[in-house]
């Protein structure tokens, strides 16, 4: 495999300027310096190079924006505003961001490594999507009436109801795999329910929301309804979940970094919490299988956005009287993609992220080799500069290695073969994670109670990595504590209030 060699386009007039900005920190509703005036770089995943500069914000910068957004939510324009008009204000910044969907997935694909096309069809449209729902939704956060009879007061009536109320400032942490979708993913319900936030964006990919910040101020919210940090995790980060003013810290990202969240948040106000966190999700071929789909389906399970998906198809169950034609089909495909920088049109999959990230997915594959797997194709980096690997699939693994029971978030698949359907079950589901599961077969009975026994938040039957903002996302077990999207997540921004009145 190599890495493609012909020249991408130049960087558009209009993202070249956005680079060449100033890019601060949005805090109250302006635009300022980190407190301590350092800045980081940005690279560029598939050169290594230095894109722009952007600020180093830490515990000073985020005590600020806490501060504004606790103003914002107790005494600003925004508590007084109407459901009505804060839904006009996210379908705003929905059609804004839409105006400016190519400038977006430029700037995706630059700061990110994601191939510029796929930014401009999942990415840039599936945050605007769910803006659009999300801007419904605040209008509709209801509570109810409930008939009560309480035992040591027969002869008294009451009239109670449910007020469903913000939860109120909200510290929210993204990952770099979708910065922009993870920023509106957070944002979306945090606004249509009333609440305020601070946005921690991803220290490898701060741009997006840099930008979206821009469009925000644009589509007029009030001042510190939304802040913007950019700066490290253990700095910035650690301080938004350790702080006594937040009330819930909404994170994605590792299984590591969720539990010292939890920590954080015990060890100071039980603030509330919820979780999106790894996977290692099975992804099961049965017998009857339509395999014209199921193959290409399975290796686009993996090898979508560079397998850094928390819900990547990463475990692959086949039948052991079909394994080596699916093995040889998915290697087939994997070995045909065209990997090249983001920018160029003719690129399939993008490096990965970073550095750390090329590093972090060469070492489970070297230690899945060293216990004896076997990579039918790929199994290392790729080319001279940036930060590519070969997509990979591997045979002849284990249950207990760790390319089989840890999160790799890169493009690399076990294929396992099986034979008995309830051993497949319990292989399938023997994994600390929960978040996704699939199932190929045309068999509608056997999807369904498949889909029953599968423990994971997401079981998709013949499909995969389908998404929509009125679809609950998260995870079983150790993929996280609460959902994204649909109704779920407008629950979870809200506190339930009963009130009684005696009449
Ligand atoms: P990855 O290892 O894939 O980069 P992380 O879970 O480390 O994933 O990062 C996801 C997000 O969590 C990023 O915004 C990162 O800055 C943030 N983060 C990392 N460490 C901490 C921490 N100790 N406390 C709070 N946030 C953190």
């Amino acid at each position: 495999m190599t890495v493609l060699t012909t020249p991408s386009p130049e960087i558009s007039e209009q993202v070249s300027q956005f680079l060449r900005q100033p890019h601060q920190l949005l805090v109250g509703g302006q635009w300022v310096d980190a407190a301590s005036g350092k800045q980081f770089e940005v690279k560029d995943p598939a050169s290594g190079e230095t894109l722009t500069n952007v600020a180093e914000g830490d515990a000073l910068d985020i005590n600020a924006a806490v501060s504004a957004a606790r103003h914002a939510f107790d005494e600003g324009p925004w508590p007084r505003m109407t459901s009505s008009e804060r839904g006009k204000l996210i379908w705003k910044l929905a059609d804004l961001l839409e105006a400016h969907l190519d400038e977006f997935a430029e700037i995706e694909s630059l700061d990110n490594g994601k191939p510029r096309a796929v930014a401009a069809v999942a990415d840039v449209p599936l945050a605007v999507d769910l803006f659009r729902y999300m801007a419904g939704w605040a209008t509709k956060v209801e509570g109810s009436t409930i008939p009560i009879s309480v035992p040591y007061m027969p002869d008294v009536e009451f009239h109670s109801y449910t007020l469903r109320e913000p939860v109120g400032v909200v510290g929210q942490i993204i990952p770099w795999n979708f910065p922009l979708l993870m920023a509106a993913w957070k944002l979306g319900p945090a606004l249509a329910t009333g609440c305020t936030l601070i946005l921690k964006a991803a220290e490898e990919t701060p741009l997006s929301a840099l930008r979206l910040g821009q469009l925000i101020q644009e589509a007029g919210f009030p001042p510190g309804v939304v802040n913007i940090i950019t700066g490290f995790g253990e700095t910035a980060g650690a301080a938004l979940a350790a702080h006594p003013d937040v009330d819930k810290v909404a994170f994605t990202g590792s299984t590591e970094v969720g539990k010292l969240i939890v920590k954080a948040a015990g060890e100071t106000n039980l603030k509330r919490i919820t979780l999106e966190l790894g996977g290692k999700s099975p992804n099961v071929i049965l017998p009857d299988a339509d395999l014209e789909t199921a193959i290409p389906g399975a290796a686009s399970a993996i090898f979508f956005n560079h397998g850094q998906c928390c819900c990547a198809g990463s475990r692959l169950f086949v039948h052991q009287s079909q394994f080596d034609q699916v093995v040889e089909g998915i290697a087939s495909a994997a070995s045909r993609i065209k990997v090249g920088p983001g920018m160029n049109p003719e690129t399939e999959m993008g490096p990965m992220v970073s550095q750390i990230q090329q590093d972090r997915v060469c070492g489970y594959l070297e230690s899945g080799l060293a216990d004896g797997a076997k990579a039918v194709v790929g199994g290392s980096r790729l080319g001279d500069a940036g930060y590519f690997v070969e997509p990979t699939v591997l045979v002849d693994t284990r249950p207990d290695m760790s390319v089989m029971r840890e999160e790799i978030f890169g493009p690399v698949v076990a294929a396992v073969p099986y034979d008995n359907l309830d051993k497949l079950v319990d292989a399938a589901n023997d994994s600390v994670y929960g978040l996704a599961a699939a199932v190929w077969t045309r068999d509608v009975s056997q999807a369904h109670r498949l889909a029953r026994k599968l423990r994971a938040g997401s079981v998709w039957v013949n499909c995969y990595n389908v998404f929509d903002a009125a679809l609950p996302f998260g995870g079983y077990k150790q993929s996280g504590w609460g959902r994204e999207m649909g109704r779920e997540a407008i629950e979870l921004y809200t506190e339930t209030k009963a009130v009684t009145v005696r009449l």
